[in-house]
């Protein structure tokens, strides 16, 4: 399986946001949202090959319970091995005690994954990337609701809405409307910013369509803390 980083930090966005985790980025990604900020782990060669054991025994370094499967996009892969990788590794880091948590842009559902959080974070058209060529991809495929439904129907969900301006409030709605069956309390607005000097600026607006929308506000501790730096 190829895996861009293994690291231990703090989950920095969500309803876990604070909670000490082991992160596993999975390499390999084809959305390019413009404003991405883990392009490091775009191409599907970044990093290196791991077996699962040895991600099992990277996990395994630091004594935490709390372990987030993140990307790129952990849920979909050119390599069809990690169509049966990907759920032997979650079964080996559940039977390790631990809480996973998958972060995914929603783009492809696998059943009966031992998941406890999935963090979906479907993407809006503020994400679209200039270039025509990687716009077509995006758009072809940045928001799949049968794929959505199918998640937030079987797994237990939080819903991160990545914002950008004010306009984005009635796509949200409309999005949320589409998909169906959204408990409001699951959906969280956040900043769109890749500096801590971005993200400070836009969180006073985002606030406030957060109590306009009544959504909650997700914070990205990774950003305010560290400015983004990479392994954290
Ligand atoms: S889905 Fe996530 S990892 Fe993929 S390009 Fe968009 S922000 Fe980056």
């Amino acid at each position: 399986m190829r895996i861009s980083d293994i690291f231990y930090s703090l989950q920095g966005e969500g309803f876990l946001a604070g909670v000490p985790s082991v992160f596993v980025r999975l390499a390999g990604c084809p959305l390019r949202c413009k404003w991405c900020d883990t392009k490091y782990a775009w191409d599907n060669k970044a990093g290196r090959q791991y077996s699962i054991n040895e991600i099992i025994q990277a996990v395994q370094k630091w004594s935490c319970k709390f372990t987030v499967i993140t990307g790129g996009e952990p849920m979909i892969n050119p390599d069809l091995s990690i169509r049966s990788d990907f759920p032997e590794l979650l079964k080996q880091i559940k039977a390790q005690g631990k809480h996973i948590t998958i972060e995914t842009a929603g783009i492809a559902f696998i059943p009966a994954l031992p998941c406890d959080l999935m963090s979906i974070s479907p993407k809006l058209s503020n994400s679209t990337p200039a270039d025509p060529k990687l716009s077509k991809v995006h758009e072809d495929s940045r928001l799949d609701l049968a794929v959505l439904r199918e998640l937030i129907g079987n797994y237990k969900y939080q819903l991160k809405f990545v914002v950008d301006s004010q306009n984005d409030l009635s796509e949200i709605h409309q999005t949320i409307k589409e998909i169906g069956n959204v408990v409001p309390d699951r959906v969280l607005l956040m900043p769109q910013a890749v500096t801590r000097d971005e993200l400070l600026a836009k969180s006073p607006m985002v606030a406030e369509m957060c109590k306009q929308g009544g959504f909650a506000f997700c914070q990205r501790l990774q950003v305010l803390l560290w400015n983004n730096e990479r392994g954290t």
